[in-house]
Formats: structure tokens, C-alpha cells, sequence
């Protein structure tokens, strides 16, 4: 058994994996998985956001749903690690640092499901965070992908793939980048990446 050093245990204790990647990319079915099969113990981080609940969306579950006013004071309270406005979409989206807390008292990695805004803030408070960004192997396939999906009306969509493409220029900021064609393989492949950074962790 490897024992884990006060250093170590410190690391530990702020396990920190950031997952981005544009929507509509399978990344839902995809973070399904990953929370429940992952190697280690993954807490998945609830955001807060001021848009409006979907109608399979239960909150407190997939959202913190607020009102921009609640929002904006717990923003001014400082509750927020981070906090983005996601593609123009005037919705306020951000991750409650009571979420980051509540992972690590549970002994687990707080998974985080965000926008690159909100990545690089993240990367700049927690260096030491696992940063994972999802793409397709081409904007063709992901055009595809997202228009086979079909909810989304042809002006949102485009603001979809543009903001796909900004956000894949920043793909070279995380640590690794995994291709999400065939979902088998990018589960067992951040399976791998997390199952090796918690070993690497543990071993000091
Ligand atoms: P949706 O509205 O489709 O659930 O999410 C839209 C986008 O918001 C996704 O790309 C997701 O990564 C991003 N997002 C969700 N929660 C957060 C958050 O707490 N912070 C940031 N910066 N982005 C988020």
C-alpha cells in the first residue's frame, strides 16, 4: 500500500479535473460515463446558471438555476471560483467554490464540466488541475455531429460552430486534448489519464 505523505495529502485534498469541450459534441453522454466509471472518485461540481432549466434538468442536480440578481450577489460575495458569460448567450454560467469544497470533503476529484473562460481562470487558481479539452477529429464531423443532433434553430447553431472554433484555439492550453468520435475510446481514455494522475499523486 502506498501511504501518502502530508504533502501529498494536501495535493490530494485539491484534486481538481476540468473537462471543455464544445456542447452538442456528445460531452453529455460522455461525463455520464466518466461519473460512473471512472478509476477514481469524481465529484461532479454543480454550476450555477441564470438560464432556465430544461425540461429533463433537475436543480441542484445538473444546475444551480438563479436569477441574474442572485447570481450577481454571490458573484460580488466572492462565492465563485469562476464565472463566464457562455457564447454571447447572455447567460451567466460559474462554478460555486462551496462545489470545489464539497468534492475534496468527500475525498474525490471535483469534476468540472466548463467553457475555456472559465478553464483558464481555473488553470491560473489551480495549477495543478488535470485539464482535459474534447474535440472532434475535424470541424466537418463536429458540424455534422451537431446538426444530426437537430435542437438547435440554424442562427444558434451557427453561433454554436463559431464558438467552437475560438474555443478549439485554446485547445493547446490544456494538458491533454482527446478526439470524441467514438465514445468508447475517449472514456477509456481520460479513464487512463485520470487513473494515472491519481497514481502519480499517491506516489508522490
Ligand atoms: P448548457 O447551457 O448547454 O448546459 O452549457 C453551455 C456551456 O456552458 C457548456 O459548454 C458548458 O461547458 C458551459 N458551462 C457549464 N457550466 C459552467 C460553469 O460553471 N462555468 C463556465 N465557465 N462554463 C460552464
Amino acid at each position: 500500500m502506498m501511504q501518502n505523505s502530508p504533502v501529498n495529502q494536501q495535493e490530494g485534498a485539491r484534486r481538481v479535473v476540468v473537462l471543455s469541450g464544445p456542447s452538442g459534441s456528445g460531452k453529455t453522454t460522455l461525463v455520464r460515463r466518466l461519473l460512473q466509471e471512472a478509476p477514481v472518485r469524481l465529484v461532479k461540481a454543480v454550476s450555477a446558471t441564470t438560464r432556465q432549466p430544461r425540461p429533463t434538468e433537475k436543480p441542484g442536480d445538473d444546475y444551480y438555476f438563479l436569477t441574474d440578481a442572485e447570481f450577481r450577489r454571490r458573484l460580488r460575495d466572492g462565492e465563485f471560483v469562476e464565472h463566464a458569460e457562455v457564447f454571447g448567450s447572455g447567460f451567466l454560467y460559474g462554478t460555486l467554490r462551496s462545489e470545489l469544497e464539497r468534492a475534496w470533503k468527500d475525498a474525490g476529484w471535483a469534476f468540472l464540466e466548463i467553457d475555456v473562460q472559465g478553464a483558464l481562470k481555473v488553470m491560473q487558481q489551480y495549477p495543478e488541475a488535470v485539464t482535459i479539452f474534447l474535440r472532434a477529429s475535424s470541424p466537418q464531423e463536429f458540424e455534422r455531429r451537431l446538426r444530426k443532433r437537430g435542437t438547435e434553430a440554424e442562427g444558434l447553431l451557427q453561433k454554436r460552430l463559431a464558438a467552437a472554433a475560438e474555443e478549439l484555439k485554446l485547445a493547446d492550453r490544456y494538458q491533454h486534448v482527446v478526439v470524441n468520435d467514438e465514445l468508447e475510446q475517449a472514456v477509456r481514455e481520460i479513464c487512463a489519464i485520470l487513473k494515472a494522475e491519481e497514481y502519480r499523486r499517491n506516489a508522490g
